[in-house]
Protein backbone atom coordinates (compact mmCIF):
# COMPACT_ATOMS: atom_id res chain seq x y z
CA UNK A 1 0.00 0.00 0.00
CA UNK A 2 1.19 4.06 -0.69
CA UNK A 3 0.20 7.12 0.93
CA UNK A 4 -0.82 10.08 -1.55
CA UNK A 5 2.27 11.67 -0.72
CA UNK A 6 4.13 8.38 -1.77
CA UNK A 7 2.01 7.77 -4.70
CA UNK A 8 3.05 11.34 -6.66
CA UNK A 9 7.00 11.12 -4.56
CA UNK A 10 6.60 14.39 -2.55
CA UNK A 11 8.65 14.05 -0.41
CA UNK A 12 11.78 13.82 -3.46
CA UNK A 13 10.29 17.30 -3.82
CA UNK A 14 11.02 18.68 -0.26
CA UNK A 15 14.26 19.80 1.38
CA UNK A 16 15.44 18.30 5.19
CA UNK A 17 13.86 21.93 6.80
CA UNK A 18 10.77 21.59 5.16
CA UNK A 19 10.34 17.84 6.13
CA UNK A 20 11.19 19.07 9.67
CA UNK A 21 9.09 21.70 9.84
CA UNK A 22 6.19 19.28 8.62
CA UNK A 23 6.73 16.50 10.39
CA UNK A 24 6.84 19.01 13.79
CA UNK A 25 3.99 20.33 12.95
CA UNK A 26 1.92 17.49 12.26
CA UNK A 27 3.07 15.65 16.05
CA UNK A 28 2.19 19.03 17.38
CA UNK A 29 -1.13 18.70 15.94
CA UNK A 30 -1.87 14.69 16.45
CA UNK A 31 -0.81 15.12 20.30
CA UNK A 32 -1.88 18.33 21.27
CA UNK A 33 -4.69 19.38 19.15
CA UNK A 34 -6.71 16.08 17.29
CA UNK A 35 -7.38 14.62 20.97
CA UNK A 36 -9.80 17.32 21.54
CA UNK A 37 -10.74 19.18 18.27
CA UNK A 38 -13.91 16.93 17.82
CA UNK A 39 -15.25 18.15 21.32
CA UNK A 40 -14.24 21.84 20.54
CA UNK A 41 -16.16 21.56 17.37
CA UNK A 42 -19.30 19.69 18.70
CA UNK A 43 -19.28 22.77 22.04
CA UNK A 44 -18.46 25.59 19.33
CA UNK A 45 -15.05 26.85 20.80
CA UNK A 46 -11.60 27.42 20.56
CA UNK A 47 -9.60 27.82 23.01
CA UNK A 48 -7.35 30.56 20.62
CA UNK A 49 -5.81 32.39 23.94
CA UNK A 50 -4.48 28.98 25.52
CA UNK A 51 -3.30 27.43 22.33
CA UNK A 52 -1.51 31.07 21.26
CA UNK A 53 1.76 31.01 23.37
CA UNK A 54 2.02 26.88 22.01
CA UNK A 55 1.96 27.60 19.08
CA UNK A 56 4.20 31.36 19.24
CA UNK A 57 6.46 28.70 20.70
CA UNK A 58 6.53 26.59 17.73
CA UNK A 59 6.93 29.35 15.79
CA UNK A 60 4.22 29.17 13.51
CA UNK A 61 2.34 32.90 14.62
CA UNK A 62 3.45 35.36 11.71
CA UNK A 63 5.90 32.32 10.41
CA UNK A 64 7.02 33.57 6.99
CA UNK A 65 7.71 37.26 8.41
CA UNK A 66 11.19 38.52 9.22
CA UNK A 67 12.76 39.72 12.08
CA UNK A 68 10.38 41.10 15.55
CA UNK A 69 10.17 37.35 16.77
CA UNK A 70 8.99 35.89 13.56
CA UNK A 71 10.87 33.02 12.49
CA UNK A 72 11.33 34.38 9.03
CA UNK A 73 10.80 30.45 7.08
CA UNK A 74 9.91 30.71 3.47
CA UNK A 75 6.95 30.50 1.72
CA UNK A 76 6.62 26.96 0.95
CA UNK A 77 7.55 25.70 4.80
CA UNK A 78 4.65 28.15 5.91
CA UNK A 79 2.26 26.19 3.23
CA UNK A 80 3.31 22.91 4.86
CA UNK A 81 2.68 24.39 8.43
CA UNK A 82 -1.23 25.16 6.89
CA UNK A 83 -1.34 22.16 5.42
CA UNK A 84 -0.47 20.35 8.78
CA UNK A 85 -2.60 22.37 10.86
CA UNK A 86 -5.85 21.89 8.66
CA UNK A 87 -5.31 18.33 8.61
CA UNK A 88 -6.48 18.60 12.39
CA UNK A 89 -8.94 21.26 11.33
CA UNK A 90 -9.56 24.05 9.52
CA UNK A 91 -10.08 26.24 12.63
CA UNK A 92 -6.90 25.69 13.89
CA UNK A 93 -4.69 27.33 10.85
CA UNK A 94 -7.43 29.87 10.41
CA UNK A 95 -6.59 31.32 13.69
CA UNK A 96 -2.67 31.26 12.83
CA UNK A 97 -3.57 32.20 9.06
CA UNK A 98 -5.61 35.38 10.72
CA UNK A 99 -2.79 36.57 13.05
CA UNK A 100 -0.02 35.98 10.79
CA UNK A 101 -0.92 36.15 7.83
CA UNK A 102 -3.44 39.19 8.00
CA UNK A 103 -3.14 40.94 11.43
CA UNK A 104 0.75 40.46 11.68
CA UNK A 105 1.45 40.85 8.15
CA UNK A 106 -0.21 44.17 8.09
CA UNK A 107 1.74 45.60 10.58
CA UNK A 108 4.76 43.87 8.99
CA UNK A 109 3.98 45.37 5.48
CA UNK A 110 2.52 48.98 6.19
CA UNK A 111 2.59 49.95 10.22
CA UNK A 112 5.52 52.43 11.60
CA UNK A 113 8.46 51.32 12.95
CA UNK A 114 6.81 51.79 16.42
CA UNK A 115 3.98 49.97 15.68
CA UNK A 116 5.84 47.13 14.53
CA UNK A 117 8.14 47.18 17.79
CA UNK A 118 5.05 47.47 19.97
CA UNK A 119 2.91 44.66 18.50
CA UNK A 120 5.10 41.72 16.48
CA UNK A 121 7.20 40.67 18.84
CA UNK A 122 4.34 39.68 21.42
CA UNK A 123 2.09 38.85 18.73
CA UNK A 124 4.89 36.54 17.16
CA UNK A 125 4.70 34.88 20.77
CA UNK A 126 1.09 34.46 21.37
CA UNK A 127 1.33 37.02 24.46
CA UNK A 128 -1.23 38.91 22.36
CA UNK A 129 -3.77 38.30 19.52
CA UNK A 130 -4.66 40.22 16.35
CA UNK A 131 -8.00 39.88 13.82
CA UNK A 132 -8.20 42.11 10.30
CA UNK A 133 -11.67 43.97 10.20
CA UNK A 134 -12.48 43.99 6.49
CA UNK A 135 -15.93 42.21 6.04
CA UNK A 136 -19.17 44.33 7.08
CA UNK A 137 -22.76 42.96 7.17
CA UNK A 138 -23.74 43.95 3.65
CA UNK A 139 -19.90 44.19 1.75
CA UNK A 140 -18.25 40.92 1.50
CA UNK A 141 -16.74 40.38 -2.18
CA UNK A 142 -17.15 44.00 -2.45
CA UNK A 143 -15.11 45.15 -0.04
CA UNK A 144 -14.17 48.67 -1.58
CA UNK A 145 -18.19 49.69 -0.64
CA UNK A 146 -17.56 49.36 2.77
CA UNK A 147 -19.67 51.84 5.37
CA UNK A 148 -16.68 52.22 8.11
CA UNK A 149 -15.98 55.06 8.23
CA UNK A 150 -12.78 57.31 9.61
CA UNK A 151 -12.62 60.86 10.20
CA UNK A 152 -9.91 63.45 11.27
CA UNK A 153 -10.74 65.09 14.28
CA UNK A 154 -7.53 67.18 15.11
CA UNK A 155 -4.42 64.98 15.21
CA UNK A 156 -6.80 62.28 16.20
CA UNK A 157 -9.00 59.76 13.69
CA UNK A 158 -12.78 59.16 14.56
CA UNK A 159 -14.30 55.42 13.51
CA UNK A 160 -17.75 54.17 13.84
CA UNK A 161 -19.14 51.32 11.74
CA UNK A 162 -19.32 47.35 11.93
CA UNK A 163 -17.44 44.66 10.80
CA UNK A 164 -18.77 40.97 10.65
CA UNK A 165 -17.62 37.36 10.60
CA UNK A 166 -14.17 39.09 12.06
CA UNK A 167 -11.81 35.48 12.91
CA UNK A 168 -10.09 35.92 16.13
CA UNK A 169 -12.86 39.03 16.78
CA UNK A 170 -13.41 38.58 20.54
CA UNK A 171 -10.20 37.26 21.62
CA UNK A 172 -8.04 39.86 20.34
CA UNK A 173 -6.14 42.41 21.86
CA UNK A 174 -6.00 44.57 18.88
CA UNK A 175 -7.79 44.51 15.94
CA UNK A 176 -6.57 46.04 12.20
CA UNK A 177 -10.09 47.46 10.75
CA UNK A 178 -10.35 49.09 7.55
CA UNK A 179 -12.05 52.19 6.99
CA UNK A 180 -13.32 54.39 4.37
CA UNK A 181 -11.27 58.24 4.97
CA UNK A 182 -11.67 61.55 2.29
CA UNK A 183 -8.05 59.79 0.73
CA UNK A 184 -9.92 56.65 0.52
CA UNK A 185 -9.74 53.21 2.52
CA UNK A 186 -6.58 53.41 5.20
CA UNK A 187 -5.98 50.74 8.08
CA UNK A 188 -5.84 51.18 11.28
CA UNK A 189 -4.61 49.30 14.84
CA UNK A 190 -7.54 49.25 17.69
CA UNK A 191 -6.66 47.64 21.14
CA UNK A 192 -10.04 45.85 22.72
CA UNK A 193 -10.20 48.07 25.25
CA UNK A 194 -10.44 51.12 23.70
CA UNK A 195 -13.89 53.03 24.54
CA UNK A 196 -16.82 52.68 22.23
CA UNK A 197 -15.41 49.51 20.38
CA UNK A 198 -16.89 46.14 20.98
CA UNK A 199 -16.79 42.36 19.73
CA UNK A 200 -19.59 40.65 20.22
CA UNK A 201 -18.59 36.59 19.43
CA UNK A 202 -20.86 34.82 17.04
CA UNK A 203 -22.90 31.72 17.66
CA UNK A 204 -25.20 28.96 15.43
CA UNK A 205 -22.89 28.56 13.57
CA UNK A 206 -22.37 25.20 11.37
CA UNK A 207 -19.01 25.47 10.09
CA UNK A 208 -15.21 26.37 11.49
CA UNK A 209 -17.51 25.38 14.52
CA UNK A 210 -13.79 25.07 15.83
CA UNK A 211 -12.72 28.84 15.62
CA UNK A 212 -13.96 31.97 17.64
CA UNK A 213 -15.65 34.72 14.67
CA UNK A 214 -17.13 37.83 16.23
CA UNK A 215 -18.70 41.07 14.84
CA UNK A 216 -17.17 44.12 16.09
CA UNK A 217 -18.84 47.22 16.56
CA UNK A 218 -17.18 51.03 16.42
CA UNK A 219 -18.89 53.61 17.86
CA UNK A 220 -17.41 57.04 18.28
CA UNK A 221 -13.97 55.02 18.81
CA UNK A 222 -11.28 58.23 19.46
CA UNK A 223 -8.00 56.43 18.22
CA UNK A 224 -4.75 58.71 18.25
CA UNK A 225 -3.13 59.79 15.32
CA UNK A 226 -0.19 56.89 15.38
CA UNK A 227 -3.10 54.67 15.31
CA UNK A 228 -3.00 54.26 11.71
CA UNK A 229 -1.00 52.59 9.49
CA UNK A 230 0.95 54.81 7.47
CA UNK A 231 2.12 52.71 4.38
CA UNK A 232 -1.08 51.28 3.13
CA UNK A 233 -3.26 53.17 0.94
CA UNK A 234 -6.05 52.13 -0.70
CA UNK A 235 -8.11 48.98 -1.38
CA UNK A 236 -4.77 47.23 -2.40
CA UNK A 237 -3.12 47.34 1.14
CA UNK A 238 -5.96 44.69 2.75
CA UNK A 239 -5.88 42.83 -0.57
CA UNK A 240 -2.24 42.65 -0.19
CA UNK A 241 -2.77 41.14 3.08
CA UNK A 242 -5.69 38.63 1.71
CA UNK A 243 -3.40 37.26 -0.81
CA UNK A 244 -0.80 35.69 1.64
CA UNK A 245 -3.66 34.11 3.38
CA UNK A 246 -5.42 32.82 0.28
CA UNK A 247 -1.62 31.12 -0.16
CA UNK A 248 -2.29 28.87 2.98
CA UNK A 249 -5.25 27.95 2.36
CA UNK A 250 -4.30 26.62 -1.12
CA UNK A 251 -1.93 24.61 1.25
CA UNK A 252 -3.96 24.40 4.36
CA UNK A 253 -7.51 23.03 2.65
CA UNK A 254 -5.48 19.67 0.83
CA UNK A 255 -4.62 19.51 4.60
CA UNK A 256 -8.23 18.84 5.49
CA UNK A 257 -8.95 16.99 2.15
CA UNK A 258 -5.71 14.55 3.08
CA UNK A 259 -7.24 13.66 6.64
CA UNK A 260 -10.49 12.60 4.58
CA UNK A 261 -8.79 10.55 2.20
CA UNK A 262 -6.76 9.04 5.00
CA UNK A 263 -10.06 8.30 7.05
CA UNK A 264 -11.82 7.15 4.07
CA UNK A 265 -8.99 4.47 3.33
CA UNK A 266 -8.95 2.97 6.78
CA UNK A 267 -12.46 3.26 7.02
CA UNK A 268 -12.92 1.01 3.21
CA UNK A 269 -9.95 -1.36 4.64
CA UNK A 270 -12.11 -2.41 8.05
CA UNK A 271 -15.78 -2.04 7.30
CA UNK A 272 -17.12 -5.19 5.71
CA UNK A 273 -20.41 -5.17 3.52
CA UNK A 274 -21.70 -7.87 1.71
CA UNK A 275 -19.09 -10.38 2.98
CA UNK A 276 -16.30 -8.71 2.18
CA UNK A 277 -14.46 -5.06 2.87
CA UNK A 278 -15.94 -1.92 1.44
CA UNK A 279 -12.38 -1.18 -0.04
CA UNK A 280 -12.51 -4.89 -2.09
CA UNK A 281 -14.64 -3.24 -4.39
CA UNK A 282 -14.48 -1.59 -7.69
CA UNK A 283 -16.76 1.43 -6.73
CA UNK A 284 -15.00 2.41 -3.70
CA UNK A 285 -11.21 2.15 -5.31
CA UNK A 286 -12.98 4.56 -8.45
CA UNK A 287 -14.18 7.07 -5.81
CA UNK A 288 -10.17 6.72 -4.23
CA UNK A 289 -8.40 6.38 -7.09
CA UNK A 290 -9.72 10.03 -8.61
CA UNK A 291 -10.04 11.44 -5.01
CA UNK A 292 -6.01 10.61 -4.75
CA UNK A 293 -5.04 12.17 -8.46
CA UNK A 294 -6.92 15.33 -7.18
CA UNK A 295 -5.30 14.94 -4.30
CA UNK A 296 -1.65 14.57 -5.76
CA UNK A 297 -2.26 17.19 -8.69
CA UNK A 298 -3.48 19.72 -5.92
CA UNK A 299 -0.38 19.48 -3.97
CA UNK A 300 1.90 19.71 -6.53
CA UNK A 301 0.29 22.90 -7.63
CA UNK A 302 0.80 23.98 -4.15
CA UNK A 303 4.53 23.49 -4.17
CA UNK A 304 5.04 25.11 -7.25
CA UNK A 305 3.13 27.84 -5.83
CA UNK A 306 5.60 27.93 -3.26
CA UNK A 307 7.96 27.76 -4.81
CA UNK A 308 7.14 30.17 -7.05
CA UNK A 309 6.56 32.28 -3.75
CA UNK A 310 9.66 32.11 -2.69
CA UNK A 311 11.08 33.35 -5.69
CA UNK A 312 9.43 36.37 -5.51
CA UNK A 313 7.74 35.47 -8.51
CA UNK A 314 3.86 34.81 -7.38
CA UNK A 315 0.74 36.77 -9.09
CA UNK A 316 -2.54 37.09 -7.65
CA UNK A 317 -4.06 35.35 -10.74
CA UNK A 318 -1.49 32.53 -9.49
CA UNK A 319 -2.46 32.64 -6.01
CA UNK A 320 -6.26 32.59 -7.38
CA UNK A 321 -5.99 30.15 -9.14
CA UNK A 322 -4.43 27.72 -6.47
CA UNK A 323 -6.93 28.99 -3.74
CA UNK A 324 -9.77 28.13 -6.19
CA UNK A 325 -8.55 24.76 -6.99
CA UNK A 326 -7.48 23.40 -3.74
CA UNK A 327 -11.10 24.68 -1.87
CA UNK A 328 -13.25 23.27 -4.48
CA UNK A 329 -11.58 19.93 -4.71
CA UNK A 330 -11.22 19.57 -1.22
CA UNK A 331 -14.42 19.86 -0.60
CA UNK A 332 -15.66 17.39 -2.92
CA UNK A 333 -13.02 14.79 -1.65
CA UNK A 334 -14.75 15.62 2.12
CA UNK A 335 -18.04 15.19 0.50
CA UNK A 336 -17.20 11.62 -1.09
CA UNK A 337 -15.37 10.60 1.64
CA UNK A 338 -18.55 10.90 3.65
CA UNK A 339 -20.12 8.71 1.39
CA UNK A 340 -17.80 5.87 2.20
CA UNK A 341 -18.23 6.16 5.96
CA UNK A 342 -21.85 5.72 5.28
CA UNK A 343 -24.22 6.56 8.60
CA UNK A 344 -20.70 6.78 10.54
CA UNK A 345 -19.71 9.28 8.54
CA UNK A 346 -22.03 11.95 9.69
CA UNK A 347 -20.69 11.80 13.04
CA UNK A 348 -17.80 14.00 15.25
CA UNK A 349 -16.19 10.18 15.69
CA UNK A 350 -14.78 10.36 12.47
CA UNK A 351 -13.18 13.92 10.97
CA UNK A 352 -14.88 13.91 7.11
CA UNK A 353 -17.60 15.61 7.71
CA UNK A 354 -16.65 17.95 9.95
CA UNK A 355 -13.58 18.85 7.40
CA UNK A 356 -16.36 18.99 4.59
CA UNK A 357 -18.33 21.62 6.84
CA UNK A 358 -15.16 23.71 7.80
CA UNK A 359 -14.39 23.73 4.15
CA UNK A 360 -17.32 25.36 2.95
CA UNK A 361 -16.15 28.65 5.32
CA UNK A 362 -12.96 27.73 3.61
CA UNK A 363 -14.65 28.49 0.10
CA UNK A 364 -16.07 31.14 1.26
CA UNK A 365 -13.67 33.67 2.94
CA UNK A 366 -10.58 34.88 1.54
CA UNK A 367 -12.19 35.40 -1.31
CA UNK A 368 -15.24 33.29 -2.44
CA UNK A 369 -14.73 30.67 -5.78
CA UNK A 370 -16.63 32.38 -7.61
CA UNK A 371 -14.25 35.81 -7.21
CA UNK A 372 -11.85 33.89 -7.92
CA UNK A 373 -12.87 32.54 -11.34
CA UNK A 374 -13.67 36.06 -11.59
CA UNK A 375 -10.08 36.96 -10.79
CA UNK A 376 -8.72 34.11 -13.43
CA UNK A 377 -11.54 35.34 -16.21
CA UNK A 378 -10.28 38.56 -16.30
CA UNK A 379 -6.25 37.46 -16.54
CA UNK A 380 -7.42 34.73 -19.52
CA UNK A 381 -9.44 37.83 -21.34
CA UNK A 382 -8.98 40.95 -19.95
CA UNK A 383 -12.22 41.88 -19.67
CA UNK A 384 -13.52 42.64 -15.79
CA UNK A 385 -16.65 40.50 -14.83
CA UNK A 386 -17.06 42.07 -11.55
CA UNK A 387 -20.05 44.19 -12.03
C1 LIG B 1 -16.03 31.56 9.26
C2 LIG B 1 -15.69 32.84 8.54
C3 LIG B 1 -14.61 33.59 8.95
C4 LIG B 1 -14.32 34.81 8.33
N1 LIG B 1 -13.26 35.57 8.79
C5 LIG B 1 -13.10 36.84 8.29
C6 LIG B 1 -12.10 37.71 8.85
O1 LIG B 1 -11.34 37.33 9.74
N2 LIG B 1 -12.02 38.98 8.37
C7 LIG B 1 -12.84 39.45 7.38
O2 LIG B 1 -12.72 40.62 7.01
N3 LIG B 1 -13.77 38.64 6.82
C8 LIG B 1 -13.92 37.35 7.24
N4 LIG B 1 -14.89 36.51 6.70
C9 LIG B 1 -15.79 37.05 5.68
C10 LIG B 1 -15.54 36.50 4.28
O3 LIG B 1 -14.36 37.02 3.76
C11 LIG B 1 -16.78 36.85 3.43
O4 LIG B 1 -17.83 36.03 3.91
C12 LIG B 1 -16.54 36.61 1.95
O5 LIG B 1 -15.69 37.59 1.43
C13 LIG B 1 -17.85 36.60 1.15
O6 LIG B 1 -18.62 37.70 1.47
P1 LIG B 1 -20.18 37.53 1.83
O7 LIG B 1 -20.31 36.45 2.84
O8 LIG B 1 -20.69 38.87 2.18
O9 LIG B 1 -20.86 37.01 0.50
P2 LIG B 1 -21.34 37.91 -0.73
O10 LIG B 1 -20.27 38.84 -1.13
O11 LIG B 1 -22.68 38.48 -0.40
O12 LIG B 1 -21.51 36.79 -1.85
C14 LIG B 1 -22.67 35.95 -1.92
C15 LIG B 1 -22.54 35.10 -3.19
O13 LIG B 1 -22.46 35.97 -4.33
C16 LIG B 1 -21.33 35.64 -5.11
N5 LIG B 1 -20.83 36.83 -5.78
C17 LIG B 1 -20.31 37.95 -5.22
N6 LIG B 1 -19.94 38.81 -6.17
C18 LIG B 1 -20.23 38.22 -7.35
C19 LIG B 1 -20.09 38.63 -8.71
N7 LIG B 1 -19.54 39.80 -9.06
N8 LIG B 1 -20.52 37.78 -9.67
C20 LIG B 1 -21.07 36.59 -9.37
N9 LIG B 1 -21.21 36.15 -8.10
C21 LIG B 1 -20.80 36.96 -7.12
C22 LIG B 1 -20.34 35.09 -4.10
O14 LIG B 1 -19.33 34.33 -4.74
C23 LIG B 1 -21.25 34.27 -3.22
O15 LIG B 1 -21.50 33.03 -3.84
C24 LIG B 1 -15.13 35.26 7.26
C25 LIG B 1 -16.20 34.46 6.81
C26 LIG B 1 -16.48 33.25 7.44
C27 LIG B 1 -17.63 32.42 6.96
Amino acid sequence: MVTVDELFAIDSLLTDTERQIRDTVRRFGEQRLRPHVADWFEQGTFPARELAPELGALGLLGMHLDGYGCAGTSATEYGLACMELEAVDSGVRSMVSVQGSLAMTAIHKYGSEEQKQQWLPQMAAGRALGCFGLTEPDFGSNPGGMRTRAVRDGSDWVLNGSKMWITNGSVADVAVVWARTEEGVRGFLVPADTPGFTAREMHRKLSLRASVTAELDLDGVRLPGDALLPEGKGLSAPLGCLSEARFGIVFGALGAAADCLAAAIDYARTREVFDKPLAAYQLTQAKLADMAVELGKGQLLALHLGRLKDRGELRPEQVSAGKLNSTREAIAIARQCRTILGANGITLDYPVLRHANNLESVLTYEGTAEVHQLVLGEALTGSKAFR
